[in-house]
């Protein structure tokens, strides 16, 4: 039948059942010659990329051959995520070859934000996290900012090579690779995606008019980050739409912050002091008192602490502390992977406790903004 073969643009083995799998093709599909499946039927004629996705270390495996190669790898990241969105062990598998860190959505930080700092911030930062990048740029798909400058980098480091462009889900790597596709090769251009050679992995390999190719690699699913546990319609809750308003509180000891039902912060010790949450404005704040705190999720999760709905909260993990301190001296964030950050806007430290669904993401990092 059919459903053996495989797909003409790919290579894939196709099949019509599950469409949210590798090699999907339409019932209806099968009649056309060549039969492709719907993914390369997509990106023939939208020029459209659609993601599928990979935990980090099957990524790490259909990458390893990265490194033997002379490539050019575009690492896309998501600034309102920023160390969720990292890939870890990405410096091991590229060896030597250039990354260029594309930090997207910059169109979520607020308009006063200086970017050169933010420039130096994220450098800062990748090297603390051990990944050595050749450039940093800023920029937003959705709004088209700062992609010349990413245009500009790839073309500076090209120098023959091919682009792997990898990030975790939900960062704009779709985005990007229609851009790329689009300044980079002949729209008109017969289908010549080809699946990578010797595996039933999925690797997109799109070729541009000189002869070297843009390599599509699915999205890493990380578990640590909260957008990957909740449903769609939470998901556009979860990630702002416009640019952040950040919410300020002047908190004394002993006072407690829920957003919706995902996550409760807790103000546990030290000076009023202010913090300010770059939290998406569809997720409501609710304050109350420490001792207050337990009573009133036990009575509200799920309704008047929403969102997600008590439904929703079901298929959550339970919320799991984290105890944080927060050093003098130095203005610092607390980062929760998918919900945003806080901001300890003083100096004379502070101690914490974040309460976030178990397994979520939460790290302590000098002040971004
Ligand atoms: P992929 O999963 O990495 O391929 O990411 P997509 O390109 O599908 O984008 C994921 C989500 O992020 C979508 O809801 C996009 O609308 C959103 N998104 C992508 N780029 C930007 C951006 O520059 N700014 C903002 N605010 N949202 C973006």
């Amino acid at each position: 039948t059919k459903d053996t073969e495989a797909c003409a643009g790919c290579g894939v083995k196709l099949q019509t059942e599950q469409q949210d799998k590798l090699g999907y093709v339409p019932e209806q599909a099968l009649n056309r010659t060549p039969v492709i499946c719907q993914r390369c039927f997509r990106i023939k004629n939208y020029n459209e990329v659609s993601g599928t996705t990979l935990n980090q270390d099957d990524f790490l495996k259909l990458l390893s051959h990265v490194g033997s190669t002379k490539s050019l790898v575009v690492n896309i990241v998501d600034i309102f995520d920023f160390e969720g969105s990292l890939i870890s062990g990405l410096s091991r598998f590229v060896g030597d070859n250039p990354v260029v860190l594309a930090v997207n959505k910059i169109d979520l930080l607020p308009k006063v934000t200086n970017f050169n700092k933010i420039v130096n911030w994220v450098r800062k930062q990748a090297k603390e996290f051990g990944l050595k990048v050749v450039e940093v740029v800023l920029c937003s798909a959705k709004q088209n900012m700062g992609f010349d400058r990413v245009i500009q980098a790839l073309d500076e480091y090209r120098d023959g090579r091919d682009i792997y462009v990898v990030g975790a889900t939900n960062v704009g790597k779709s985005t990007l690779i229609n851009r790329l596709i689009r300044d980079y090769s002949d729209l008109d251009a017969e289908l010549t995606t080809s699946h990578y050679p010797g595996t039933t992995l999925d690797l997109v390999k799109i070729p541009m008019d000189d002869g070297t190719f843009i390599i599509d690699t699915p999205g890493i699913v990380y578990p640590h980050r909260l957008t990957e546990l909740v449903s769609k319609q939470d998901l556009g809750k979860l990630m702002p739409d416009r640019p952040l308003k950040p919410l300020v509180f002047q908190l004394n000891e002993h006072q407690t912050i829920f957003f919706g039902s995902y996550v409760r912060f807790d103000f546990v010790q030290g000076e009023r002091q202010s913090f300010t949450f770059y939290v998406s404005n569809a997720i409501p704040a609710h304050r109350t008192k420490l001792e207050r705190a337990d009573e009133l999720y036990a009575e509200h999760k799920g309704v008047m602490l929403a969102p997600p709905t008590l439904e929703a909260l079901e298929q959550l993990p339970k919320l799991a502390k984290h105890p944080v301190r927060i050093p003098k001296g130095k203005i610092y964030d607390v980062s929760i992977s998918g919900l945003g950050w806080v901001k300890v806007n003083s100096d004379v430290g502070a101690d914490l406790m974040i309460h976030v669904p178990k397994g979520i993401k939460v790290a302590v990092r000098e002040s971004m903004i």
